[in-house]
């Protein structure tokens, strides 16, 4: 579907705190363009699992890739620019900032220009255009000049996918995302992740079995730092093994 795309795929990846196993031999692949959902009851490891594709976390043992390229070893902001980015908290940062104002940093920092500012970019009009248009991805148009810090949460979270968008990715990492926000906004939520253009792959790690399966294309079940199964929602529902881990939570 993207020819340009690269895949990334784990190989045996393994991380152990300690004598504990909290991922073990974790070989999986994410095709471009889809949106695979990674669940599993607390504790099987999915956040250090994105923690291991992010470079958050070294491995214990195993690779990540991206294509032909071993990026196991490479530092976050190096994975960022290979094209894997994950949204973070705008908590702290971007405090009292619109959510343009917000987006136009993100677009400037991508392109290298330091120290632009929303309110000093006329002579990048640019910048502006490709914000505006990631807003108009996100449907944020209508709170462009708002101060991002008093919209309902899960318009943050969107803004927080705005400003992990502006870098470009080809693979987007959701740790959660509907965590914390009224059941209502989540299904907004995901609704707009799930029309993000096919060109970025969405992994995402999600509790609401509801959301899971009526967004994800592909699911993988984790339990006790292993892979159970994967497969297409229809295959994860009928899948006796997926129904005993859940009923036994
Ligand atoms: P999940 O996201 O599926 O709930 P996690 O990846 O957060 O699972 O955790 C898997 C296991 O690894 C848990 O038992 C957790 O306590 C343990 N773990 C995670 N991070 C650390 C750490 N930094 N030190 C020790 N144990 C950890």
């Amino acid at each position: 579907s993207n020819p340009g795309a690269q895949t990334l795929r784990t190989e045996a990846l393994s991380k152990s705190f300690g004598s504990f196993a909290a991922n073990s031999d974790v070989s999986l692949a994410f095709q471009p363009g889809a949106r695979h959902a990674l669940i599993g009851p607390n504790g099987a490891g999915k956040t250090t699992f994105i923690n291991l594709l992010t470079g958050g976390l070294a491995p214990t043992a195993g690779k990540v890739w991206m294509g032909d390229t071993d990026i196991t070893h490479l530092a976050q902001h190096e994975r960022v620019k290979l094209g894997m980015t994950r949204t973070f908290q705008i908590n702290t940062l971007f405090a009292g900032m619109t959510v343009l104002e917000s987006v136009v940093l993100a677009v400037s920092e991508r392109r290298g220009l330091q120290g632009v500012w929303y309110k000093t970019v006329a002579s990048h009009q640019d910048v502006v255009d490709e914000a505006m248009a990631l807003l108009a991805t996100l449907k944020l148009t209508a709170e462009a000049n708002t101060v991002t810090r008093s919209m309902a949460y899960g318009k943050q979270r969107l803004v927080e996918i705005a400003l992990a968008l502006a870098t470009q990715p080809s693979i987007l990492l959701l740790d959660e995302p509907a965590a914390g926000i009224p059941s209502a906004e989540s299904k907004e939520l995901f609704e707009v992740i799930a029309q993000l253009p096919r060109d970025v792959t969405v992994v995402f790690i999600e509790h609401d079995m509801g959301l899971v399966f009526r967004f994800a294309d592909r699911i993988t079940v984790m339990v006790g730092g292993k892979v159970l199964t994967e497969g297409t929602p229809a295959e994860i529902s009928a899948d006796p093994r997926v129904k005993e881990v859940y009923l036994g939570e």
